[in-house]
């Protein structure tokens, strides 16, 4: 899903993707597109950020 806001995790303006597991709208880069959640979640396999 892409939409336009604030990234949650380093703070830039523009085009997001919403991570399905936190919940968080994260830029591009901060975004794992072959995994489908954010770089956050992807780091921490299992561990839901609610
Ligand atoms: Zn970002
Ligand atoms: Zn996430």
């Amino acid at each position: 899903m892409e939409l336009v806001g604030i990234c949650s995790v380093c703070g830039k303006a523009g085009k997001m993707h919403s991570c399905p597991l936190c919940g968080s709208i994260v830029c591009k880069s901060c975004y794992d597109v072959s995994k489908g959640i954010c770089k956050r979640c992807a780091r921490n396999p299992g561990k839901m950020i609610k």
